[in-house]
């Protein structure tokens, strides 16, 4: 063996120990700022637009809105909705303390982090593969200065891609998934999917909410089944996992969420049949946390 070659192995074997020294620091600091969090949880859902977003600000807001110290990590980085659903839309930003990123607060109990607000431009499309979302997703575990919370709600985007693949691998030792589906076949097959994926990582199911499940006519009174009704209930129950609850069809939600009016904190319009139902899935949640 030349010197050469002796140089080449020692200065190769000098990165990697650096580079297993800093891994080694980084899962130091990642568990250290999630050991000031008492409970996670990660909102998840099969596909898009039944309502996953929703419920996670929804949720958040409720627990906050109790007192507890909440945080809502928006890791739904090709489509992050939480900025638009809070009415933090209109250029709130990041900030940074001692080196830490400091969330957008919403009231006097919520932290708030979504890749939206970093984005110049709100129809900016974030091209990114999976390595840099795991490494953002790290940054915002690890980076944030979420301080001592109660709860961390994390809204993950539909399927079962690289980041509530990251997010699950991430967190040691999160509450679980609460899954979010719509009650007809085309999304039932899907969420399926994310309940089995759970199940694969060890990630305990927290419960199944069926969205969008029954219609109530605002001007006779009839009910309607537009996507079905108890297809979540019956998958949770095929699966031998929780059932959370049911929530309506309201166009209130739909009001609430383009105006960045969270449905379950106003209650100007007086209350809505999903507050109630809404009440009682955010009281099994926190019942199931304290076990
Ligand atoms: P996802 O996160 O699954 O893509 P969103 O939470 O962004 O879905 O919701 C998609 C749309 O459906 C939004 O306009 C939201 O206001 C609306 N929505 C959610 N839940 C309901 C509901 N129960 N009734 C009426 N509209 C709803």
């Amino acid at each position: 063996m030349n010197m050469c070659n002796i140089n080449e192995n020692e200065s190769s074997s000098h990165a990697a120990s650096q580079r297993a020294s800093r891994d080694t620091e980084e899962k130091a600091a990642l568990r250290e700022n999630m050991a000031r969090i008492a409970h996670k949880i990660i909102v998840m859902s099969g596909k898009g637009g039944v309502g996953k977003s929703t419920v996670a600000v929804n949720l958040a807001v409720s627990l906050a809105s109790k007192g507890l110290k909440t945080g809502l990590l928006d890791i739904d980085i090709h489509g992050p909705s939480v900025p638009k659903l809070l009415g933090l839309d209109t250029g709130q930003a990041i900030g940074t303390r001692d080196g830490k990123m400091t969330p957008v607060e919403y009231g006097e109990h919520l932290k708030v982090i979504s890749i939206g607000f970093m984005l110049q431009d709100r129809d900016d499309a974030v091209i990114w593969r999976g390595p840099l979302k795991y490494t953002v997703i790290k940054e915002f575990l690890t980076e944030v200065d979420w301080g001592d919370l109660d709860y961390l709600v994390i809204d993950s985007p539909p399927g079962t891609g690289d980041e509530p693949l990251s997010i699950c691998q991430l967190i040691e030792n999160a509450d679980g998934a609460v899954v979010v589906t719509t009650p007809q076949d085309v999304a039932l097959i899907d969420v399926r999917k994310s309940v089995s994926f759970c199940k694969q990582l060890n990630m305990q199911i927290v419960g199944v909410i069926e969205n969008m499940s029954g219609f109530t006519c605002p001007h006779c009174g009839k009910e309607t089944d537009i996507f079905k009704s108890g297809g979540g209930k019956k998958m949770a129950e095929e699966m031998g996992v929780p059932y959370l609850g049911n929530i309506p069809i309201d166009r209130r939600i739909v009001a609430g969420g383009d105006s960045g009016t969270p449905f379950h904190a106003d209650r100007n319009g007086g209350a809505i049949p999903a507050h109630e139902t809404f009440s009682s899935i955010v009281e099994t949640i926190i019942k199931g946390a304290a076990k």
